[in-house]
C-alpha cells in the first residue's frame, strides 16, 4: 500500500492499539497495525479458555475482522524487532522470516506486558503463566492431562502429585484460576472419573503478601478468601515460592520451608512490561521503572519525540495499574490527539484517567467488585462482572455466544464443553518438562 497520507504505525492490536486505531477512523491518515498474532485478545477471559469454558475464538476475534469497517486501517502479522525513532522506521519480521520496513509519521507502541519471574526465569518451564492464547491452551492441556494421569496412576503418591495444583500469586488472575480448578475438581469432573476421586484434588493458592487480591478493599479480600476456602481451595498467605522443578514446588512461609509435590504449577505472580518498552526507552533516552515500563510524558508521548507515543501496560504514567481501562482510555486519548494535531488543533490537555473501579470473579455466581466507593460481593458482584465482561467482548455474536455458553456451563449443566486434548498433547505435558513453546497445542 503506497500512501501520501499521514502514516500511523500502531505496534500491538490489544486494548491500547485497537482503541488508538478506532479513534482514528475519521482521520485523514493511513493506519497500519502490526501484531505478532492475528487476533485482538481479551485477556480477562483467558482463564475461561484454560478451564475449558469458552472456545478461544470468542475472546480472540481476528484483528482483520475487528477493523473490517475501517477503510483507513490495515493489519500485518509480524513481530516487531526494532524501532528507529530517528529514521522513523519500524522493522519487523514476518512468519516466513521476510523483513518488513514500515515508515511512519506517527508511531504508537502498545506492546502490553509479559510474565515476570523475579530473577528466576528458569521457573517458566515448570510454572507457565497465562498471557497469550497459547499459554491458555497449554494450561488447559496441562490441567486436563493431570486429571487423566491421576486416573491411570496406581501409586497413591504419584496420584496425589497429579492431583495437586498450585497457583502462585493471589491477584485477580490467580483467584480466578483456583476458583475454576476447584469447580472442575468438585463439580464438573467427579461424575466422569471412575478410579480417581477428583474431589481429593488439592488446590493451593500461594501469596507472598498477607492478603489475597492486594489491590482491593480488606472487606472484599476477606470475603474472597472465605469463598475460596469454602470451595476447597487452600489459601496460603505470607508464602513465597523459593524453588521448583518438574515434580514439586518449595515454599518459604512463617513456619519454615516446605517442599510440596505438585505436577501442576501456574504462575500468576508478576508482570513485566513488553521488551518493546525497553527498546523504546533505549531509542529515545526515556527512563524505565522497576517493572520495565517506559516513563512517558503526560500526553503519552516519549520525551523529545512528540510523534512517538506509547500506551497501555508497557508505560509508566501517574502510577496507573496495568489493567484494561488505562490502556483503553490512553488509546482513545492518543488517537484523538493525533487527529486533533493533524487538523491544526491547539495544545492537547494531558491524559486524565477516569477510574471506573475493579472487579474479580471467584467462582460459581460469585465475584467482588468495587466501583465509585461502592462494594459488591456474591451474586450482585457476579452479575456486574458478567455484564461488564460481555460488554467489552468484540461483536454481538461473541457477546451472545458467551452468554449462552456461560448459561450452559456455569448455571445449568456444570459442563465444560471445550476440553479437547490429544494423546500427543498429554504426552507432551506429562513427559516433557512443561514448556511454554510447545508446538501443536
Ligand atoms: C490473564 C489476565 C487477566 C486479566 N484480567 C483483567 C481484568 O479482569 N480486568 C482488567 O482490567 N484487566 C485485566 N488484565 C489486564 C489487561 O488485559 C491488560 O491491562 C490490557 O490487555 C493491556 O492492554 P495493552 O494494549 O497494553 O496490551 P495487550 O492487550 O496485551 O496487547 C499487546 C499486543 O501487542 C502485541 N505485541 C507484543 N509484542 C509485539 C511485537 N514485538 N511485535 C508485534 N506485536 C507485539 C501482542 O501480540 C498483543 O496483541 C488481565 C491480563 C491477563 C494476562
Amino acid at each position: 500500500m503506497t500512501s501520501r497520507r499521514h502514516r500511523v504505525v500502531v505496534v500491538g492490536g490489544g486494548f491500547g492499539g485497537i482503541n488508538v486505531t478506532h479513534a482514528l477512523a475519521r482521520a485523514d491518515v493511513d493506519v497500519t497495525i502490526v501484531d505478532r498474532t492475528n487476533h485482538h485478545l481479551f485477556q480477562p477471559l483467558l482463564y475461561q479458555v484454560a478451564a475449558g469454558i469458552l472456545p478461544e475464538g470468542l475472546i480472540a476475534p481476528a484483528l482483520r475482522n475487528v477493523i473490517r469497517k475501517q477503510a483507513n486501517a490495515r493489519t500485518l502479522l509480524a513481530d516487531v524487532k526494532d524501532l528507529d525513532v530517528h529514521g522513523r522506521m519500524v522493522s519487523a519480521v514476518a512468519p516466513d522470516g521476510r523483513k518488513l520496513a514500515l515508515p511512519y509519521d506517527t508511531l504508537v507502541v502498545a506492546g502490553g506486558a509479559t510474565d515476570a519471574y523475579f530473577g528466576h526465569e528458569e521457573w517458566a518451564e515448570f510454572a507457565p503463566g497465562m498471557k497469550t492464547l497459547e499459554d491458555a491452551r497449554h494450561l488447559r492441556s496441562h490441567i486436563l492431562s493431570a486429571f487423566e494421569m491421576a486416573e491411570l496412576a496406581n501409586d497413591p503418591a504419584e496420584r496425589a502429585a497429579y492431583l495437586t495444583f498450585v497457583v502462585v500469586g493471589a491477584g485477580p488472575t490467580g483467584v480466578e484460576l483456583v476458583g475454576q480448578l476447584a469447580e472442575l475438581a468438585h463439580q464438573v469432573l467427579p461424575r466422569e472419573y471412575r478410579s480417581v476421586a477428583t474431589t481429593e484434588a488439592k488446590i493451593l493458592l500461594l501469596e507472598g503478601a498477607p492478603a489475597v487480591l492486594g489491590a482491593f478493599h480488606p472487606k472484599l479480600q476477606r470475603y474472597t478468601q472465605r469463598r475460596l476456602e469454602k470451595m476447597g481451595v487452600e489459601v496460603r498467605l505470607n508464602t513465597m515460592a523459593i524453588a521448583m522443578d518438574h515434580d514439586s514446588i518449595t515454599v518459604q512461609h512463617p513456619g519454615g520451608e516446605e517442599r510440596i509435590p505438585a505436577r501442576t504449577k501456574i504462575w500468576a505472580a508478576g508482570v513485566r512490561a513488553s521488551p518493546l518498552a525497553g527498546m523504546l526507552a533505549a531509542a529515545t533516552g526515556a527512563e524505565t521503572d522497576r517493572g520495565g515500563r517506559v516513563v512517558v510524558m503526560p500526553d503519552c508521548s516519549l520525551p523529545g519525540y512528540p510523534e512517538v507515543f506509547a500506551v497501555g501496560d508497557m508505560i509508566s504514567l501517574d502510577q496507573l495499574p496495568g489493567v484494561a481501562q488505562p490502556a483503553i482510555q490512553e488509546g482513545k486519548y492518543v488517537g484523538k490527539l493525533i487527529r486533533a494535531r493533524l487538523e491544526g488543533g491547539t495544545q492537547a490537555k494531558p491524559f486524565r484517567y477516569f477510574n471506573k473501579g475493579s472487579m474479580a470473579t471467584i467462582g460459581h455466581l460469585s465475584a467482588v467488585t468495587e466501583s465509585f466507593g461502592m462494594r459488591f460481593t456474591g451474586m450482585i458482584g457476579y452479575t456486574m462482572w458478567g455484564s461488564v465482561h460481555v460488554l467489552y467482548l468484540v461483536g454481538w455474536g461473541n457477546r451472545l455466544a458467551a452468554i449462552y455458553t456461560w448459561a450452559r456451563a456455569l448455571t445449568f449443566t456444570h459442563n465444560r464443553a471445550h476440553r479437547v486434548i490429544t494423546f500427543e498433547q498429554a504426552r507432551y505435558e506429562v513427559t516433557e518438562h512443561a514448556a511454554t513453546d510447545s508446538p501443536g497445542i
